[in-house]
């Protein structure tokens, strides 16, 4: 018997009209409808450009801020919004330390990043700190299934959590990253990953990383903002 990640209620699956017609690889279902309608998807439509929020014309103001300061935007596409639901399985996942939560959004991920045209999927990394205390990387746990380099390291260990600083001193935040291989960028097409997009300063360091060394577009995904 399968239980529901989250609940603990017991999942019965059904097999749809099209699974008996057309078997293949079943759809392994980790959360129950209950705790995953919980969850709040962005919409696709009318979404800023840049950042993926909803109802905000072209490209919203805190984007054209970083068109300015960068001279390119980054189009970020976020999954879910970060409404209770989601706070708490962050909080499970991440702060608890729950690993097993992993398997919660790795097929939504999956979904995603199969429509994506692009040579690499990196993942945002943590710090060798919360390596060592967390024991994981949040961002890769959520991409087990999925073909990704870990390309980008953290510089040094931040001394603050990034959810632990304020809005302006994340922003003026220095480059913290920096490419472990020495593989060359020239041309290729890149898809960031990292699990929360909160003002989009940890994804625009590793997209202007990405940019110095040669790469031709950089796009980003994260589960949550
Ligand atoms: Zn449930
Ligand atoms: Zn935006």
């Amino acid at each position: 018997m399968v239980n529901c990640l989250l609940c603990n209620r017991s999942l019965t699956k059904k097999l749809t009209i099209s699974e008996i017609v057309f078997p293949g690889p079943i759809r392994e279902q980790v959360v129950c409808k209950v705790c995953f309608q919980k969850f709040d998807r962005y919409s696709s439509k009318d979404v800023c450009r840049g950042c993926g929020r909803e109802n905000e014309g072209e490209l919203c103001a805190d984007c054209q801020r970083w068109q300015q300061q960068y001279g390119w935007y980054l189009s970020h596409r976020p999954l879910f919004h970060y409404n209770q639901a989601m706070k708490e399985f962050m909080q499970q996942y991440k702060f608890q330390g729950q690993y097993h939560l992993r398997a919660v959004f790795q097929q939504s991920l999956q979904t995603v990043i199969n429509q994506m045209d692009y040579d690499l999927l990196i993942p945002i990394p943590v710090t060798n700190h919360t390596m060592r205390t967390r024991g994981f990387n949040q961002v890769t746990g959520l991409l087990e299934n999925i073909r990704y380099t870990e390309l980008i390291k953290h510089r040094e260990k931040q001394k603050v959590a990034q959810s632990k600083k304020d809005r302006q001193s994340r922003l003026k935040a220095k480059q913290p990253f920096f490419l472990n291989k020495r593989i060359s960028l020239q041309g290729q097409q890149i898809v960031l990953v990292d699990d929360v997009y909160t003002t989009g300063r940890t994804l625009y360091h590793a997209a202007e990383l990405c940019y110095q060394n040669g790469c031709k577009r950089v796009q980003s995904l994260s589960l949550a903002r």
